[in-house]
């Protein structure tokens, strides 16, 4: 599927009445901006007693704000039911949510649902971080002859997300863009931040690993939002935040940058060496450490040295710079790596 670069829609999280929907839209169709005005009908809450969405009602106020605005329309379908009550109405684009994208009976019937459309449709990352899974809410469809499919990366819930609302785990977007390079992908910072004061952030990041647009939820009157209200920004905020946006090229002819580039990459490809290098000096110490645990009866894990090590290499990193949620991936994976040479060993 073919997009206009960048390709944004924003919208509120839930449709709550028309003149909330109409108010929004007008406030994001004249940032000019904005290329597909989105709104939740039916909300996937977490919690029971939570507003669910105003359901069908809301898709008239839909359709009379892209009559007004002229600004495309989107909402969220998540069974067959959404998308029978949806069709009438004729929404210029669907898109899958978190929810209902992590569970492959919910996926494979509105994909039946979706049957044959050539409406675009846009899958989320399912909220638990496989990619797998994304893949698969993606070949349902495919395989239900959907032919124009983007996916939506909104971050993986459950992960530790720190001050964010879900982890991005970039590297899992990218897995997904490296599996399937045909399919746009946009980023929906809001879901990711939870909350607005570091959705320009994730937005930047996001353009700089070459997304195709955004997704971001906008609100007339984000304070007293139905759902979301923490994540949502207004019109004109949406409008401050898109300007502020750089969509950097992927290339320079700049000669000096082209050399300067080269010196430093060779850099890197040197130190990645020396690193692998080192890594495997160390893994052949795990091994012997192995031997000797194996020839005097000695279990693998010794949780206090373990502690030590994870304490000391803190340290250092601190105070190399390195940042204490870096250093635990990079212990973690090295770890494991040492447990199961040493028990490669004990088989033997
Ligand atoms: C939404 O877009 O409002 C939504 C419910 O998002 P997600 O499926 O990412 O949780
Ligand atoms: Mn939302």
């Amino acid at each position: 599927m073919e997009l206009k670069k960048p390709f944004i829609i924003a919208g509120p999280c839930s449709a709550e009445s028309e003149e909330q929907i109409l108010s929004t839209a007008q406030g994001l169709a004249a940032t000019g901006k904005v290329d597909v005005l989105r709104a939740g009908v039916w909300k996937p809450r977490t919690k029971p007693g939570t507003f669910e969405g105003a359901g069908v009602d809301a898709l008239p106020w839909l359709t009379k704000a892209r009559e007004v605005t002229g600004l495309p329309i989107a909402t969220e379908v998540a069974n067959a039911k959404h998308v029978e009550s949806a069709a009438p109405y004729d929404l210029d684009i669907l898109w899958i949510g978190a929810r209902t994208a992590a569970n492959p009976f919910s996926m494979q019937e509105v994909a039946e649902a979706l049957r044959g459309t050539d409406k675009p449709i846009f899958v989320k990352n399912p909220v638990n971080g496989e990619v797998d899974l994304w893949c698969g809410a993606v070949e349902r469809l495919a395989a239900c002859g959907v032919k124009n499919i983007g996916l939506i990366h909104r971050g993986f819930s459950g992960f530790g997300a720190g001050h964010l609302r879900n982890a991005p785990m970039w590297h899992l977007a990218l897995e997904m863009r490296r599996r399937m390079p045909e399919l746009p992908m946009i980023c929906d910072p809001s879901h990711i931040c939870g909350c607005r004061q570091y959705i320009a952030d994730i937005a930047q990041q996001a353009a700089d690993l070459n997304y195709d647009g955004m997704m971001i939820e906008s609100h007339i009157n984000p304070d007293v939002a139905w759902s979301d209200a923490k994540q949502q920004l207004t019109p004109d905020a949406l409008n401050v935040l898109l300007d502020a946006l750089k969509w950097r090229a992927g290339e320079s002819n700049s000669e000096t940058f082209q050399i300067a580039l080269m010196g430093l990459r060779e850099q890197i490809d040197s130190l990645d060496r020396e690193i692998l290098q080192l890594l495997a000096e160390r893994m052949n110490v795990a091994e012997n450490i192995g031997r000797i645990k194996r020839e005097n009866d000695v279990r693998i894990l010794q949780e206090a040295r373990w502690e030590d090590i994870t304490e000391r290499a803190l340290t250092l990193s601190l105070s190399l710079g390195l940042s204490e949620n870096f250093l635990h991936t990079l212990l973690d994976a090295i770890h494991i790596e040492s447990i199961n040479r040493q028990n490669e060993v004990m088989k033997r």
